[in-house]
């Protein structure tokens, strides 16, 4: 306990805040903000109906006291990596903040904006979401000046309901531009978020100079496995490279919505160039790491079709080998979870990777001509038996399948 700070007392699956909040105060809190009426009176506890509710609202009160212009990021994909960009580049020129991590719902975002100072000329804020209206609500708290959707695809469908579902709770971002004014910023390859724009100033990016883009790009050859790029903005004939230290061709997108936002708002070319240049990815997303054995793209921080898509075509497309691919389960795809599991086999079966080995119960029940072992732990003792050696391996699933404790077997 920072001395001096508030505790909020939420509650979770596991923890109710409130159990803590006289502990909190003996640890040093000035207050605690408590929603249990069954606590003792005590000056420094203060009561609220709903904690949760309370962050959110100082969040928002907050928010509404500083001048600091806000761009909001949401998307199916690649949203910590273009708002880590983003803030990267901005950065350059302003004194920026961005949300930490991952924290992107409805409590890191209220915890995000209480990070907010008056010193802050900008804040770049991640914006996730499960289920329609989150992200409207979400904009309500952050009342972001800026929007920037990053793509829309299948992922969250027990929550979202359909496909559908995602680009309308997506597009609840450009919906709140819409009613402020503001800009948004718009992959204009993407015919989904194209159809959903409009009726606000907008700037575009892309692979191709049309009509209303602003910055476009196309990869070029670089030092591989790494993504290099050069980009160009409308009006203006010079080509700008880019060498960077993120893995997979889907990073284009991520890095031209940061040159996008970064000109918008003034930074120089060269500036951002080397911001993106710079910027290293943690955390398993798309992070590259050479083992005694392997060299290993670890991508097992999440996964959804739409991203297991991209990363099983991007590896297909590199010119090494041999190549392994060893994929996870995809979590929480509802009714459509079988038949989303059964394509991606069909599309490894197009590929021609040397060696394609599956884990979890999902890809299990598709069958197929693949090896598929029902938990990491036997993928694991498998490996440590017959060792993979001299393999490109990309490995990808979701977070919960933790594909990353089998870093440790190649
Ligand atoms: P989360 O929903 O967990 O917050 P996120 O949207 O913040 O995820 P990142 O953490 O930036 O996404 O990236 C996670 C993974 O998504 C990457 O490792 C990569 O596999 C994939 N990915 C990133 N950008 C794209 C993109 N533009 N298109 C498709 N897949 C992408
Ligand atoms: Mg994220």
């Amino acid at each position: 306990m920072t001395p001096g700070s508030l505790f909020f007392a939420l509650k979770g699956d596991t923890f109710d805040g409130n159990a803590f909040a006289l502990q909190a105060l003996s640890d040093g809190c000035a207050y605690a903000i408590v929603d249990d009426p069954a606590l003792p009176d005590d000056p420094r506890l203060l009561r609220v109906d709903s904690v949760l509710e309370a962050l959110q609202g100082l969040a928002r009160l907050h928010r509404e006291t500083l001048r600091t212009l806000i761009v909001g990021i949401t998307g199916t994909n690649g949203k910590t990596t273009t708002k880590e960009l983003v803030a990267a580049v901005l950065a350059r020129r302003f004194r920026t903040l961005c949300t930490e991590g991952n924290f992107n719902n409805h409590i890191g975002v209220p915890l995000t904006l209480l990070r907010l100072t008056k010193a802050h000329e900008l804040a770049v804020v991640e914006m996730g979401a499960n289920h329609p209206g989150e992200i409207r609500d979400l904009c309500a708290i952050a009342r972001p000046d800026c929007g920037l959707i990053t793509n829309v695809g299948r992922a969250h469908l027990e929550g979202f309901g359909s496909f559908e579902g995602v680009v309308r709770t997506k597009g609840e971002l450009y919906d709140f531009i819409r009613t402020t004014g503001g800009r948004i910023f718009i992959d204009e390859d993407n015919e989904h978020l194209t159809a959903i724009a409009g009726g606000t100033d907008s700037v575009g990016y892309g692979c191709a100079m049309r009509p209303a883009t602003f910055i476009a790009g196309q990869t070029v050859d670089g030092p591989p496995p790494f993504l290099a790029f050069a980009w160009q903005e409308r009006g203006d004939d010079r080509q700008h490279t880019v060498t960077t230290r993120l893995v997979g061709g889907y990073n284009l997108k991520n890095a031209l919505a940061a040159v996008a936002v970064g000109r918008t708002f003034g930074v120089p070319a060269d500036d951002i160039s080397r911001a993106i240049a710079d910027y290293t990815p943690t955390n398993n997303r798309s992070q590259w790491m050479e083992t005694s054995r392997n060299r290993l793209l670890i991508d097992a921080y999440n996964a959804n079709p739409s991203s297991m898509r991209a990363a099983i075509d991007n590896f297909a497309a590199w010119t090494v080998a041999p190549k392994a691919v060893i994929l996870g389960d995809m979590y929480e795809l509802g009714e459509e979870s079988p038949s989303l599991h059964a394509e991606v086999v069909r599309r490894l079966e197009s590929c021609g990777f040397d060696r394609v080995i599956l884990c979890g119960p999902r890809f299990a029940a598709v069958g197929g001509p693949f090896t598929c072992y029902p938990t990491v732990d036997s993928l694991s003792a498998a490996l440590a038996e017959s060792p993979l050696s001299g393999y490109h391996i990309l490995i990808k699933g979701s977070h919960g399948m933790h594909l990353e404790r089998l870093i440790a077997a190649l």
